[in-house]
């Protein structure tokens, strides 16, 4: 089946064509590892899962990388402003190198509590220091860069299509407040090395180079990074919407300069979670964490359900309302599932059932269109309600369907056991192995007072919600 994919590059919904037969490589812009990710951010992961999950469903073999950005990302992205792993690290007392693995271990929980596949490489920029060096030297070599008194620059007036992903005009560009253009002899010129500079105090992370002491701008490792685990000209580059004007214009720059080939086919972008009609923000509210929304009764998969509720480019509304709403829902669809499963057990399906390969031909067709979430879940309702099909057919249909939702249907619901229930089992499993049977049966009866008992097997205790 065809799959169509809308393309920033050129505007249209495009069918999709892999550039090596069966195979895709997809580089999706990651986390600046300096703080938590909120659930704008996991919008923009979530994406990511489905056009892969998609793309596995048809068959194609998938080689997935999200960069780690824990160097060069500074607060403002006219190349000005502070580094947001040194501030964060300074403002901690803690190393950049602490700060970056303590919060990409949070997203990587993040990933898993929300059922998003992990991706095949997780780079970090402070890791391919030398690959960034390599491309800013080609660029050198080719002479598209120059030197101002804090950095190496990227001179966009030498590469002729500058701005064709966002369709910028260039002439048109004012000089503001977010395009200083100090040295830089264009306003959309842009930073590849930056040089430590002794007003800013000590930096932590910083490196030699051919152009003096400093450390990467932001654009290069994504474009150093991508090319060196999927080539210099690979199929698909995803991120959000926000990235279009630079990052990803320079991105496109930078590496289509040092190769002369082009750098990426498809180009697709995310839509904005907002609140209240605007993107969700310290400001304008809506900024949650997933360990937030648990701490509000709401489970990262009520927030799977609510982001697949809307189309991936369109905008979504965000509020606790809107993931009640989402909630309910879920759980009914799970409630249906788990009694689908128990009546349709005497009915299986054949092997070649035309009626489920009909309804999953259906909608493949959707989520093939662009990765048409919305419409795939409300056909997923359908089914259910569908008097033509069978409870077996049914739960086959929602067991295949949930390879590319990703809902995990059909799980059991997990106990989440407290850790100090956790705690006093351990310690019963203690006072079991050295034979004080009253304590272990004290213990017992004290997390039984919790609301949990716990089975002793031969590898170790179980516990149970009462
Ligand atoms: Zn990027």
């Amino acid at each position: 089946m065809r799959l169509k994919l809308y393309n920033t590059l050129t505007r249209k919904k495009e069918t999709f064509k892999p550039i090596q037969k069966g195979k895709v490589g997809i580089y999706t812009c990651g986390p600046t590892v300096y703080w938590y990710q909120h659930i704008g951010n996991l919008r923009g992961y979530f994406f990511s899962d489905i056009l892969k999950r998609v793309l596995k469903l048809e068959g194609y073999k998938v080689t997935h990388v999200i960069n780690v950005t824990d160097v060069g990302h500074l607060t403002s992205d006219a190349d000005e402003g502070e580094d947001k792993m040194e501030k964060a690290a300074k403002k901690e007392g803690k190393s950049a190198n602490e700060i970056s693995n303590f919060y990409l271990n949070v997203l990587k929980d993040d990933f898993k509590k929300m059922n998003i596949e992990m991706p095949d490489y997780w780079p970090k920029a402070t890791e391919h220091i030398k690959e960034q060096i390599e491309l800013i030297k080609k660029l050198e070599k080719k002479g598209y860069i120059y030197k101002t008194s804090d950095g190496i620059y990227f001179d966009t007036s030498k590469f002729k299509s500058y701005g064709k992903l966002a369709n910028i005009n260039i002439s048109g560009l004012k000089a503001g407040k977010r395009i200083a253009v100090g040295e830089k002899k264009n306003k959309t010129d842009f930073a590849l090395w930056k040089l430590s500079s002794s007003s800013e105090g000590q930096r932590q992370q910083e490196w030699e180079s051919p152009w003096g002491v400093g450390f990467p701008g932001w654009h290069i490792e994504c474009s150093a990074m991508s090319m060196k685990y999927l080539g210099e000209h690979f199929d698909i580059h995803a991120g959000g919407q926000e990235h279009i004007q630079i990052h990803h214009t320079n991105e496109i720059a930078q590496s289509e300069a040092a190769t002369g080939k082009p750098f990426v086919n498809y180009w697709l972008h995310g839509g904005w979670l907002t609140h209240c009609g605007e993107k969700i923000s310290k400001s304008k509210g809506g900024l949650y964490t997933l360990s937030e929304l648990d701490k509000q009764g709401y489970s990262p998969m009520d927030l799977r359900y609510f982001f697949l509720s809307a189309h991936y480019r369109k905008p979504l509304d965000f509020s606790l309302e809107n993931l009640d709403f989402a909630k309910t829902s879920l759980k009914r669809l799970k409630d249906m599932i788990s009694r689908l499963k128990e009546a349709g057990s005497r009915t299986p399906t054949g092997p070649s059932n035309k009626n489920v390969e009909l309804a999953f031909g259906e909608f493949r067709s959707f989520i093939n269109d662009d990765l048409n979430t919305s419409r795939a879940l409300s056909y997923l309702w359908e089914i259910l309600r569908d008097d033509r099909l069978n409870n077996s057919e049914k739960y086959e249909l929602a067991e295949k369907f949930d390879k590319v939702l990703g809902l995990e249907l059909d799980k059991e619901k997990k106990v989440r056991i407290p850790a100090d229930v956790r705690k006093l089992a351990e310690i019963r499993e203690k006072a079991r192995e050295e034979k004080e049977w009253e304590d272990a049966d004290q213990l017992r009866r004290d997390i039984e007072n919790l609301g949990f008992i716990v089975e002793d097997s031969e590898d170790g205790f179980v516990l149970k919600e009462k």
